[in-house]
C-alpha cells in the first residue's frame, strides 16, 4: 500500500509556463518536507547511509530495462548528492532492503513520474521517452523524483505554481529545460541533511 504517493501532473505544463518571477529567489523552506525526510531517515536505519538500488533489468511488470547511460545518470546523480549533503549513498544490488529504489516505466497512466512512500523504502518512476537514450526531460523527471525521496516537495506544495520554474529548481512542473540542482535545491537539501 502506498502510505503517500506523488502522481505528478506535467501533462498540464508541457510547453513551458509563462512564470511570473517575483524577482526574490524562491526560500528553499518552500520545497521542504520534514515529513518524507523524517521517513528516509528511518528506512536508512538512522544512520544516513541510504542505500540505493537500480531496477536496470526491468523486473516488475511494466517496467523496462536501462541502458548503461541511464544507469550512469542515476549513479551521477546520487553521486553529487553524497558530495552536496551529509547523507552517503551506496548502491546496492538487491532491491530488497534498499532505502531508495529507482524504476524505469513504459508507462504511468499519464504520468511522467511518481514517487511512492512504501513500507520501507520510497520508490521512484519515471516514464521513458527514448529507449536507450535519456532525454534532459527524463533527467529533470529522475531528479525531481529522487528530491521527493529526500525530503523535498513542490514550491509551496504547488508543482504547477506560476511564480516558480525549473530555473528555481526541478522541483517544479514548469520545465524550462534545465536539468541541474540550483542553489535553492542545495540548500533545502542541505538543510534538511546538513553539508
Ligand atoms: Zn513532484
Amino acid at each position: 500500500m502506498d502510505a503517500w504517493k506523488s502522481a505528478e501532473g506535467w501533462r498540464q505544463h508541457s510547453g513551458g509556463a509563462a512564470v511570473r518571477r517575483s524577482g526574490k529567489g524562491l526560500d528553499p523552506a518552500a520545497i521542504t518536507s520534514k515529513g518524507w525526510a523524517r521517513s528516509l531517515w528511518s528506512f536508512s536505519g538512522g544512520d544516513g547511509i541510504v542505500e540505493y538500488a537500480i531496477n536496470d533489468r526491468g523486473r516488475g511488470r511494466g517496467n523496462l530495462p536501462m541502458s548503461r547511460t541511464e544507469q550512469d545518470f542515476i549513479h551521477r546523480t546520487f553521486e553529487l548528492l553524497d558530495r552536496l549533503t551529509g547523507l552517503a549513498f551506496k548502491p546496492v544490488s538487491s532491491p530488497s532492503g534498499a532505502d531508495i529504489r529507482v524504476y524505469c516505466a513504459g508507462k504511468l497512466g499519464g504520468s511522467e513520474g511518481v514517487a511512492c512512500k512504501r513500507k520501507n523504502s520510497f520508490d521512484v518512476y519515471w516514464k521513458d521517452k527514448r529507449g536507450w537514450d535519456l532525454t534532459a526531460f527524463e533527467k529533470y523527471v529522475i531528479r525531481h523524483e529522487i528530491g521527493h525521496a529526500l525530503g523535498l516537495d513542490h514550491p509551496y506544495g504547488s508543482g504547477g505554481n506560476r511564480r516558480y520554474d525549473t530555473k528555481d529548481t526541478v522541483m517544479s512542473y514548469n520545465w524550462v529545460g534545465n536539468t541541474t540542482f540550483t542553489p535553492t535545491y542545495i540548500q533545502a537539501l542541505q538543510g534538511l541533511w546538513g553539508a
